[in-house]
């Protein structure tokens, strides 16, 4: 089980980095790490499913294919939207969760 994951997160950040480089390659990364996460039951985290559209379940890369917006009200809640297929959607932050602590938020904002 262990060994699947350290699978998908390398998948993932493989697909991050490929975004800039090669569309395709990210996609096919991105696709395989979702496959394994199925095969073996796992959830994935938070920080790696955002990186999925809700609607149309391709791969978005903040800043490329998707926007992620952190709202700054009482109630935080973070506005995701997809560039391909234009879905947008809210996910609200509990007073205990921590923003995604994944690289992506690192690596884009650069
Ligand atoms: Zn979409």
């Amino acid at each position: 089980m262990e060994t699947a994951k350290e699978r998908i997160d390398i998948l993932i950040d493989n697909a991050l980095y490929y975004s800039k480089i090669d569309d395709e390659l990210s996609d096919d990364q991105a696709r395989l790490a979702k496959k394994i996460a199925m095969r073996v039951r796992t959830r994935l985290p938070y920080s790696i499913k955002q990186l999925f559209c809700k609607q149309c379940k391709e791969f978005i890369i903040p800043g490329k294919s998707s926007r992620i917006r952190i709202g700054r009200s009482n109630t935080r809640c973070i506005r995701i939207s997809c560039y391909r297929c234009g879905h947008i959607y809210r996910k609200l932050l509990s007073h205990q969760s921590r923003l995604p602590s994944h690289s992506l938020f690192v690596r884009v904002e650069k």
